[in-house]
């Protein structure tokens, strides 16, 4: 089973070495060719502006809501939170139209640009998550089947889920947290061999069960 990351830009070595840590293999992915025979694609943290601009110039945007589409898992950390959004505040348009959220970009300001928190998260466990937020995006809007998976303290959305596609304002990857990566590659491994009871792929997505 093959996770790719979207290597074009930004925190990709990171989420490389995670994937290679829990025994998945990882695929660089920089071309349509790229993602023949994925599982599952997590698209990384770093610009969203940039990745944007290489997505349209490599052709990516049709291939990769195609394997969405499909039923692969989709993981998008920060920068890939907001281009998996439908909705982005302040009127861009949508990269990956793929998850009923409405994000903002930016949304510490300048006073708290980065940090570092303990958040619960259910869905990986009872041990809190080590999340680090560098510049990173919120979660304004949480659309009709669009599951909360992690909040701050205030209240304010950090990590949802629709279906295959999960979404989290901060980075895993930096924080040696491989829960998220793992959760990623069981959804992969169901997606690519869909058990016993969920028929022909795609017909009863593994991600219409409840979380346990
Ligand atoms: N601020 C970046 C953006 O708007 C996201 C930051 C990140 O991915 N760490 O694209």
């Amino acid at each position: 089973m093959k996770i790719g990351v979207l290597a074009l830009h930004g925190a990709v070595i990171e989420h490389i070495e995670v994937l290679r840590k829990i025994g998945v293999e990882p695929v660089s992915v920089r071309l349509p060719e790229d993602l023949v025979g994925l599982s599952g694609l997590i698209l990384p943290g770093g610009e969203s502006t940039t990745m944007r601009k290489l997505v349209a110039r490599w052709n990516l945007r049709e291939p990769i809501m195609a394997l969405a589409r499909s039923g692969a898992p989709i993981l998008g950390t920060c920068a890939g939170m907001i281009i998996v959004a439908k909705e982005i505040a302040g009127g861009d348009e949508p990269v990956f139209p793929l998850l009923d959220v409405t994000v903002e970009r930016n949304a510490f300001g300048r006073q708290l640009d980065s940090f570092e928190t303990e958040l619960a998260m259910p869905i990986v466990g009872d041990r809190p998550v080590h999340a680090i937020f560098i510049r990173a995006p919120i979660i304004e809007r949480v659309g009709p089947g669009v599951e909360v998976l992690a909040r701050l303290p205030d209240g304010r959305v950090v990590a949802v889920r629709q279906r295959n596609v999960i979404a989290i304002s901060f980075h895993p990857e930096l924080a040696g947290e491989t829960r998220i990566h793992r959760l990623i590659a069981t959804m992969a491994a169901e997606y690519a061999e869909p058990g016993e009871g969920t028929g022909q792929r795609g017909a009863e997505p593994w991600s219409l069960r409840e979380a346990k």
